[in-house]
Order: C-alpha cells, then structure tokens, then sequence
C-alpha cells in the first residue's frame, strides 16, 4: 500500500469515527418557564430535533394545566368547581378525573393529612393573595370544620361540592404535572433530562448521558439558599415540602402555608421539611405535604406501614432522618459532613 493511499485510509477513518462519535452524543438543551406560579428549568439531551419537540409540548401543557388548576383564574376547571354552588361540573379528561380520584385517594391513606379541601382556609390566611393575615380562633373553628376531603363528590365525568366548600390541588399539581411530562419526554424520544418544577419536585428522567445518577441538591430549610444533602436519582422523582416555601411573618411569630386540616392552621408539628423520594412525582408531592403534617413520629410509622417510598425528615431543631433505602444514594453536601444523620429503619 503506498503511503498516499494510507493517508486517505486513516483520513476516512477519522472522518468516519468523528461522525459516528457525532451520531452518540446527544446534544445538551436547557430552558426555563414560569408556569404554575414558579420558575421551572429543563434540562434535556438527545437530538436536536427531539429536544425542540419536548421543549414544545412541555411549554404548551404546562400553561394548559396552569389554565386548568387554576384557583384563581375565572375561566379555570378549579374556579368553576369552586363556584358551581353545589351544581355538578364536568371533569375535562380523564387525566383531571384521575388527579381528582388519586388526590381523595391520598387524603384517605395519609388520614387526611392530604386534604384538598383546604382552600377556604388558605385564603383566610392570605397564601392565595398576598394579603396575609391571622384569622382568630372562631373563624378557624368554622374554617376547620369545612375542610373534608370525603366530601367530593365524584360520578361519572363530573364533580360536585357542597355549598361553601372550595377545592385546591396546590399540594399535587407540581407532582402531577412532573408526571406527565415525564411520560411526554419518553414519548417524543428523549430518555435523559431532568425535569425541575421550582425544587419542591424534581422528575429524573434516565440517566446522565454518561450512565450515571442525576445528583439532587435538598434545601437546607434553616438556609434554603444552601444545599444540605445530595440524592442520587435515576428514573425516580422526588418532592420536598417545607415552611420555608411560602410564610410571612407577624409580631415575631412565622405562618407558613401547610395547614393542618384539623385546625386550618399552620401544621406545627416540630418538622421544618420532608423530602420523598418515589417513582411518582404526584406521591412524592401530595405525600411529602401530608407527611409536614403529620410530623415525625407519625410520618415515620406512615413509612414503616408502607416502606415504598424513600423520604428525609428535617425538624426544627435541625436534626436529620434519611429512611435506611437511600443508603449509597444519600451524602452530606459540602459544609455539613459533621452533621449527624440519623437511619431509619
Ligand atoms: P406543598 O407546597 O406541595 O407542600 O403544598 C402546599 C400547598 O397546598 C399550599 O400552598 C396550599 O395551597 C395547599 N395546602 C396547604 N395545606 C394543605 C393540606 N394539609 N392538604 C392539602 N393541601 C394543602
Ligand atoms: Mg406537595
């Protein structure tokens, strides 16, 4: 073989591998949206083509859950339920009427720690508006006596409430949205990317091109501008629910936006955040509210009686519980190594 017809061979070669490499690796995408009252980010890999097409169906079905779930918006689903003064409503698909099955579903497992019918009292306290204010002890008397989840009613394609009651899926919508469009991302051929609904739900899609986990910083809620924790996640969602979030604060005293449905007050139960870690963002939205609720001991015989899920307790004095199936997938972030954890088993 002559040296001019090697050159040629090893230059095809290269040009051959460079492409072929070119083929693999899947392009990087990353956009963000305010959808749902929070800022969301996207990080996609695959095709440019398939990435454009995510971008586009999860940018149109975000506002079109927005457009529904809406409490405050008059021509939503929610807002006509909330308004029907007891008439029937027609449920919009059968996606909606799944979300309303599940969410009365999950206020029945966590004993109605979960119940969507907080909303009266939400508003009370100003979380809708911004106007916040402390109701007086009467008034969250009447408000706590309102709020039952058992009393939706559900038949057919349509939902009723009785009169004075009010509906809200703020607790859910995140994780349920993170859910369908984690089944959207698959659809349209992307199979790595990480979906964050405002950190309070983060979807994993996959895996990192590479192969490995995707790593999850949780809010320290002491400094939630401070990661304390790193999880691991592949093909796994995961949801935190913190008084941090959303709170105001009145003669020295802090109310934040989780209430217990007994009381309609702010859930005090000694817990300052939940993390859970499932394969459902809906659960891990909708459980890890209704964990905050019911506070640490609780929560933790909830998870013993149904070990499914993975979750991390913070309490208010700082101390941290990991449940034992996160082990190899749980560490310290940097700046807090020296801080003790304890293993639930
Ligand atoms: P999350 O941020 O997911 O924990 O959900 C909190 C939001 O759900 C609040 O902003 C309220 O709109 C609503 N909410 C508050 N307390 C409850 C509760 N106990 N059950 C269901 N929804 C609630
Ligand atoms: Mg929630």
């Amino acid at each position: 073989m002559s040296k001019r017809t090697l050159a040629v061979l090893l230059t095809a070669a290269l040009c051959i591998s460079a492409l072929a490499g070119c083929e693999k690796r899947p392009e990087r995408m990353e956009f963000t949206t305010f959808a749902m009252d929070t800022v969301m980010n996207f990080t996609l890999y695959g095709s440019r083509k398939d990435c454009s097409t995510v971008q586009s169906v999860l940018t149109d079905r975000l506002a079109g859950y927005e457009d529904m779930l809406s409490v405050t918006k008059e021509d939503s689903f929610v807002y006509a339920v909330n308004h029907a003064n007891g008439e029937w409503v027609e449920i919009p698909d059968d996606d909606i009427l799944a979300l309303l099955y599940s969410v009365q579903g999950l206020g029945l497992v966590t004993g109605g720690a979960l119940d969507f019918t907080a909303y009266p009292a939400v508003k009370a306290w100003g979380f809708t508006s911004g106007e916040h204010r402390v109701p007086s002890d009467e008034e969250l008397e009447e408000l706590a006596e309102k709020i039952d989840y058992t009393a939706v009613k559900l038949d057919g394609n349509t939902v009723a409430l009785p009169q004075g009651m009010e509906i809200d899926l703020g607790a859910v919508a995140k994780g349920w949205a993170g859910d369908q469009m984690w089944k959207a991302v698959k659809e349209n051929g992307v199979s790595s990317a990480l979906l964050d609904l405002g950190q309070s739900t983060i979807v994993a899609v996959g895996t990192k091109p590479e192969g490995n986990p995707w790593r999850i910083g949780v809010v320290d809620p002491a400094q939630p501008g401070n990661y304390f924790a790193v999880v691991e996640l592949a093909d796994m969602a995961m949801g935190t629910s913190g008084g941090y979030q959303r709170y105001f604060e009145q003669d020295g005293e802090i109310y934040w936006h989780i209430l217990d449905p007994d009381t309609a007050a702010p859930a005090r139960s000694g817990l300052s955040s939940v993390t859970v870690i499932a394969p459902s963002a809906f659960f891990c939205d909708g459980l890890s509210t209704a964990l905050f609720v019911m506070g640490l001991e609780e929560g933790v015989q909830f998870w013993r009686n149904d070990p499914n899920f993975e979750a991390i307790f913070v309490t208010e004095e700082g101390k941290i519980y990991r449940t034992a199936g996160l082990e190899g997938r749980f560490s310290l972030a940097e700046g807090y190594t020296d801080r003790e954890v304890v293993v639930l088993k």
